[in-house]
């Protein structure tokens, strides 16, 4: 059976890297490329990591339902094209990396769907990775933690919790959980 898997985490817990591990040990997986109004960081590409869009075209999709859900965080619009995950579903299991709103809708309209949480190993070593990562201005930084830890949080109602603590490691476990799932 073909399924949606939701994955949540803050921003720079490393669940891209964990992700990219999962996928190479599973490539009847594929991941759900979402849309978004933020602007591309450096080395990101459109259509591979997200798909680029003005705020005009996001809100005349969310008009037409084109979302499977979508959500506005950090100032800008993020949502999962419908017709592509519904696309996907029918080759095997979606990955979907949205924070906790969109896994909350997801969950509403997909029951059935898997629900993981990705913990850092400390709220230090998140701070540590995210000035690390080099590519976010000093006041989005602060936002970023706040929200953090909104979102950590919201991991009481996720199927299981994971830490990042070494991304092989935190890869395996969810290689697992997919498995037995
Ligand atoms: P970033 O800007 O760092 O790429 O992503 C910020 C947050 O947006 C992350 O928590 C990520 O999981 C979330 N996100 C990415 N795509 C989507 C989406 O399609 N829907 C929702 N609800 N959140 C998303």
């Amino acid at each position: 059976m073909t399924r949606l898997i939701v994955v949540s985490g803050a921003s720079g817990v490393g669940k891209g890297t964990v992700l990219k591990k999962v996928m190479e040990r599973r490539h009847d997986l594929s991941f759900s490329v979402s849309a978004t109004t933020r602007p591309p960081r450096p080395g990101e590409v459109d259509g591979v990591h997200y798909y680029f869009i003005t705020k005009e075209k996001f809100e005349d999709m969310i008009r037409r339902g084109e979302f499977l859900e979508y959500d506005a965080h950090m100032a800008n619009y993020y949502g999962t094209p419908r017709a592509q995950a519904e696309e996907k579903l029918r080759h095997g299991s979606v990955l979907l990396d949205i924070e906790p709103k969109g896994a909350r809708q997801v969950k509403t309209s997909a029951p059935e769907a898997l629900l993981l949480f990705i913990m850092p190993p400390s709220m230090e070593e998140l701070e540590k990775r995210i000035r690390g990562r080099g590519d976010t201005p000093e006041e989005q930084i602060v936002l970023r933690l706040e929200r953090a830890k909104w979102e950590m949080e919201q991991r009481v109602w996720y199927d299981h919790v994971l830490v990042n603590d070494d991304a092989d490691r935190c890869a395996q476990e969810m290689l697992k959980l997919i498995e037995n799932f």
